[in-house]
């Protein structure tokens, strides 16, 4: 077991439906604890910025789109393995897919609309908690 970081963000459709408690409920009672945390409405290029592996694929304009809707809040979550734990809470990227109990599978619209991200690696995790996060604005416990 190794302490980790993970970048999660509860994505516009998830704060629309008052969801951050709920879902946040969750991510403390799975031991992710909640290290960093910011409120942001994502311009376009943020949102380009952060999914750009994404780039060319035929949902990438949709997924824009809705990840520039409306305010996201976006956390640094710190827990032993962090981030292959949060992806568990957050079950499957395609909703039809996420196990009973899942955030995605509760709260998720559709593949797009589906609540919430996790990096998914421990690369990821560094590049993306740098993307929103500066060192003095986390605070490990
Ligand atoms: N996505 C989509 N259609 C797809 C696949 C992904 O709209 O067919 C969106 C969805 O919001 C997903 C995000 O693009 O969370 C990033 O996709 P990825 O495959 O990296 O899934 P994740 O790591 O978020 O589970």
């Amino acid at each position: 077991m190794t302490k980790q970081q993970t970048l999660s963000i509860l994505k516009p459709n998830a704060v629309r439906k008052s969801l951050i408690g709920m879902i946040n409920l969750r991510l403390e009672q799975a031991r992710l604890n909640i290290v960093a945390m910011k409120m942001l409405h994502l311009t376009r290029e943020q949102a380009a910025g952060f999914y750009a592996e994404h780039e060319g694929k035929p949902f990438f304009e949709n997924l824009l789109k809705f990840m520039t809707s409306g305010p996201v809040v976006v956390q640094v979550l710190e827990g032993e393995d962090a981030i292959t734990r949060y992806r568990e809470v957050m079950g499957a990227t395609d909703p039809s897919k996420a196990l009973a109990g899942t955030i995605r599978y509760d709260f998720a619209d559709s593949v797009t609309e589906n609540a919430a991200h996790g990096s998914d690696s421990p690369e990821s995790a560094a590049r993306e908690i740098a993307y929103f996060f500066t060192p003095n604005e986390i605070f490990p416990k």
